[in-house]
């Protein structure tokens, strides 16, 4: 592998942390986790061969959620500090090392294609590429309440990604294992290697504090430009039974619903609805009713495959809204454990999402009880 993007994400984010929620690389930014963004920026990238993370022990389970569907090496475990953890990363990979490695901290989901560009080809004429930002803000050093103006002429701000060739940083946190950097850059300057510098991105923030999650919640949305909206709509005959399956949840009834899968409209629906946003045909073309495995099936393997495709594509579901169309069952009294199964399976959060029930006054083939219909509208983001 010639270049390798290796991503920090083995802190516990504390100054970022706020009692409910989860560390900083795995909270949501315009529905998609902090680290995921990052991830998808390098493994998309022409200059990237392979990614590779360093999660904390005990993270396993947030990060496989996190990164499902994306080509990546195994995870690294990281140690104590930041440099514990790159260094675990490094010597992770030295059974089959790569030329160049990337490092780069999860915290920093904005990093752009031309950054990662940049620092990918300064590295064919230094041993070490970094993206740099001059400080443009007046400085002052403070002490003890008193503050004092600090010459900022030749000052720069640091960013990742920080790009190495792979023997050289592995040697130089090797030799400085005991000695403490906040960064790699400064061991490579330890270690005597040569650098290059680029220009970074105002836009490749860190997130660090609580704060930062608004202005970051802010550039998430409108890298998610591209809104598309889908429609989907489904009916299903009503036969013996005691129970119908609607949007994932078993409603008593004293029919069922005839069908080759178990017959969820709602979640057919809503299924159709994410494919038509993101224009991949219909769930007839996805799942065949000609095709034996989906006798009977659990339904929200369809929804989740949808919802799977859109994750691929690298964009976010923002919102879906679900009819229900029957005289019987009542659905009311069970809207509440319907939202909370769709936002299990889509992953998203409640406020996303609508389930709603109305009757056809009596016309029709809801009206005359003989079946019932859902409809669904999803609304989609990519990138734009
Ligand atoms: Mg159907």
């Amino acid at each position: 592998m010639p270049t390798i993007a290796l991503i920090v994400a083995a802190g516990t984010g504390e100054r970022a942390r706020t009692a409910e929620s989860a560390p900083k690389q795995y909270r949501k930014l315009a529905g998609k986790p902090v680290l995921r963004w990052a991830v998808e920026a390098f493994s998309r990238h022409p200059k990237v061969d392979a990614v590779k993370v360093v999660i904390r022990d005990g993270d396993q389970a947030d990060y496989e959620d996190c990164i499902a569907g994306l080509p990546l090496l195994p995870p690294a475990l990281g140690g104590a500090t930041r440099q514990h953890s790159v260094h675990n990363g490094l010597e992770s990979l030295t059974p089959e090392p790569p030329e160049r490695v990337l490092i780069h901290d999860a915290a920093r989901p904005f990093v752009s294609h031309h950054v990662i560009a940049e620092v990918a080809d300064a590295l064919g004429r230094a041993d070490a590429a970094a993206p740099l930002i001059a400080v443009s803000d007046t400085l002052r050093r403070s002490t003890d309440g008193v503050s004092e103006l600090v010459a900022r002429d030749g000052l720069f701000r640091a960013q990742t990604p920080q790009g190495f060739r792979f023997a050289k940083i592995l040697d130089a946190h090797r030799r400085f294992a005991a000695e403490p950097a906040t960064d790699d850059l400064a061991l490579a300057e330890r270690a005597g290697l040569s650098f290059a510098a680029v220009k970074g991105d105002e836009s490749n923030m860190k997130l660090t504090e609580p704060e930062d999650f608004a202005l970051a919640e802010k550039l998430a949305s409108s890298a998610f430009g591209d809104v598309r909206t889908g429609t989907g709509f489904d009916a299903h005959r009503f036969a013996a039974g005691d129970h119908v399956w609607l949007c994932g949840v078993k409603v008593p009834h004293d029919r069922g619903l005839e069908g080759h899968s178990d017959a969820d409209v709602g979640l057919h629906a809503l299924t159709d609805a994410i494919l038509g946003a993101i224009s991949a045909e219909d769930i007839g073309a996805h799942f065949p009713p000609s095709d034996e495995r989906w006798r009977g099936a659990p339904s929200r393997l369809f929804l989740e495959h949808a919802a799977r495709l859109v994750r691929d594509s690298g964009g976010v579901i923002a919102h879906v809204d679900v009819t229900l169309i029957c005289e019987r069952p009542k659905i009311a009294p069970h809207r509440q454990a319907m939202r909370e199964k769709l936002a299990e399976i889509l992953s998203l959060d409640l406020s996303r999402i609508s389930v709603k029930a109305t009757t056809t006054d009596g016309l029709g083939f809801a009206g005359r009880r003989e079946g019932m219909a859902a409809q669904a509208v999803a609304t989609i983001r990519l990138h734009a």
